[in-house]
């Protein structure tokens, strides 16, 4: 795996746990010479998770739309960063730059690139591997919701394993390696 694609909050949320795990993924990725890609944003857990990389001298791709590319919003200081025309090909971009996915905890846009990615495992457009990194039990309704999903009949996820939850990103690394 040469790159990990990561969705997570431009927001701190509420919680020193939340920044403490995305500070300890970026350094689990830098020390296994894995790289990130990314949303290209400074704020937030996106900005944490870089920031933690790049002080373990890691490798971040960042990708952000045009629009969002403001100062108070794009990280400057990445190892490169990709400008393009809107969230769709972003989105493109990331898909296709990532060997595997992981989902920090996070608001709207996280749940939205969560919910594309398993919902196109689930289409079998791709066979990446997508994990939850959970902590205080962040994802457990969204996990339970995508398992309602299954037991009333609307998707097929519960038995084709299309996602796994990890709380520790150093064991989550060594699984996806
Ligand atoms: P949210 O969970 O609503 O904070 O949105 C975060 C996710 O949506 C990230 O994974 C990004 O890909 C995208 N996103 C939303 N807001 C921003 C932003 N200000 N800068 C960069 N990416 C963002």
């Amino acid at each position: 795996m040469k790159r990990l694609g990561v969705f997570c909050g431009s927001r701190d949320g509420g919680r020193e746990s939340y920044g403490s795990l995305a500070r300890e993924l970026g350094k689990s990725l830098a020390c296994r010479s894995v790289g990130l890609v990314y949303g290209g944003g400074r704020a937030g857990l996106m900005g944490t998770l870089a920031n933690s990389v790049l002080e373990n001298n890691g490798d971040v791709l960042g990708v952000i739309p045009k629009f969002l590319c403001r100062p108070e919003v794009v990280h400057k200081g990445l190892t490169s960063l990709k400008v393009v025309k809107d969230m769709h090909e972003r989105k493109r971009l990331m898909y296709d730059s990532a060997d595997a996915f992981a989902v920090l905890p996070g608001g709207l846009g996280t749940l939205d690139e969560a919910v594309e990615i398993i919902n196109w495992a689930h289409l079998s457009l791709h066979q990446k591997p997508i994990c939850l990194l959970d902590v205080d039990g962040y994802w457990s309704l969204f996990c339970e919701f995508l398992s309602t999903t299954g037991r009333e009949g609307f998707s097929d996820l519960g038995d084709k394993g299309l996602y796994s939850v990890a709380e520790d990103p150093g064991q989550m690394l060594d699984l996806l390696l």
